[in-house]
């Protein structure tokens, strides 16, 4: 018994071992060791029995004594953000700071991990402060990237552009995706503030830094619609399907109204199916089927639904379908057919979303910019129903 209790105890001493070993040889650790003083020993028990604060003391005392123990203070710094626990993180990055013997390169680290510690504890402000203050040495691009980040998320779009060019400089690659983003905002904001001019200025930067962003051709179209130059906006709109014809369903309603708005509804649903038919588009086909409907009634819906439902079936599909039969059909069929379809209807209300292809965060609007992992543009502009696992 006596012996498996020795072994018990054994184990977090090896563990501590095989940290010191995986770095030094075992003839310096031998030596290391006897000379390691007892509160990194008793720092080292506090953790091991998940008292935190009292090791962060235990360690701190040691960081006082053994200028060696920066390596330590980093890891442990890096498992208390990476916990959540912000507050711990930034109580041993702060006291790494303090020596006054640290090197500078081991004092830029230490700023750097500070501050994302203040970024994860969401203090912008702290955090800040700290990355300007890296502007040289291993940690500037980093603090750079950071910076970038703190930008976006305060929404200050002229520093993000800032930033981005300086990382560029910097040698991180191309930016230019973000970058004409970061100037479709500004446009979108001068476009809710009525300064047309300004949003046109924004969206032709916009247009520079990434010719392909259709987001800026959009916009573009939207600054027309505000001032009622309908024709012009549906230029710019139809100028969606050159560019990248997947984004279509996001100028599809805009494009029907503005038709609306000059008196030719008719041919903004023609154009409408036609899309529907060249790109066999579900949520081409949720705006064209409404307009369809309405202007050349029943049959014609029923034709569309039907023939996008044999290209591409799925249950939203089934669910318009449904509808258009119900339209044409006679009591008590018609009853019957309208249950199934509130059934339908029910199940399958919230089930196409736009899916992130860099995180998987799937929502019900379309964004530009990711909620879940802040990328831009990670959305495919479409919309898709999950596909059940199979048993
Ligand atoms: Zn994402």
């Amino acid at each position: 018994m006596d012996l498996d209790f020795w072994w018990l105890l054994v184990i977090p001493v090896a563990f501590a071992l095989g940290w010191m070993a995986s770095r030094h040889d075992l003839k310096a650790l031998l030596s290391e060791s006897a000379n390691l003083p007892r509160s990194y020993f008793r720092g080292l028990n506090f953790l091991l029995n998940e008292q935190p604060d009292k090791a962060i003391d235990a360690f701190i005392e040691v960081a006082k004594l053994d200028p060696e123990t920066v390596e330590l203070h980093f890891a442990l710094g890096n498992l208390f953000r990476r916990r959540g626990e912000t507050d711990r993180a930034i109580r041993v990055h702060q006291n790494l700071l303090s020596r006054p013997d640290l090197p500078v390169n081991e004092r830029d680290h230490a700023l750097y991990e500070l501050g994302q510690d203040y970024l994860k504890a969401g203090m912008l402000d702290r955090a800040e402060e700290t990355f300007v203050s890296l502007q040289s040495g291993d940690h500037a691009q980093g603090a750079q990237r950071a910076l970038l980040t703190i930008y976006e998320i305060e929404k200050d779009w002229n520093r993000s552009i800032e930033t981005a060019r300086h990382l560029e400089s910097m040698g991180a690659g191309s930016l230019d995706l973000e970058i004409a983003q970061f100037h479709c905002e500004l446009a979108q904001e001068a476009l809710q503030q009525k300064k047309p001019d300004e949003a046109r200025r924004q969206l032709e930067r916009a247009l520079k830094a990434n010719p392909q962003n259709v987001r800026a051709t959009i916009l573009g179209g939207d600054v027309d619609a505000a001032s009622g130059a309908f024709e012009a906006a549906l230029a710019q709109w139809r100028r969606v399907e050159e560019q990248n014809p997947a984004y279509l369903p996001l100028v599809a309603e805009k494009v029907m109204k503005a038709y609306e708005a000059l008196g030719h509804a008719e041919d903004g649903a023609q154009l409408l199916t036609e899309w529907v038919d060249a790109y066999s588009s579900n949520d081409l086909l949720d705006v064209a089927y409404k307009y369809v409907a309405a202007l050349r009634g029943a049959d014609a819906a029923h034709v569309l639904a039907r023939t996008q439902m044999q290209k591409s079936p799925n249950l939203a599909g089934m669910s318009r379908l449904l509808e258009a039969q119900q339209a044409a059909a006679e009591e008590p069929r018609r009853s019957e057919i309208e249950l199934m379809r509130s059934l339908l209807q029910q199940r399958t209300k919230n089930l196409p979303r736009y899916t992130c292809q860099n995180c998987g965060f799937r929502a019900r609007l379309f964004y530009w910019q990711c909620p879940g992992c802040s990328g831009w543009e990670t959305y495919a502009p479409r919309r898709v129903e999950p596909v059940p696992a199979s048993n």
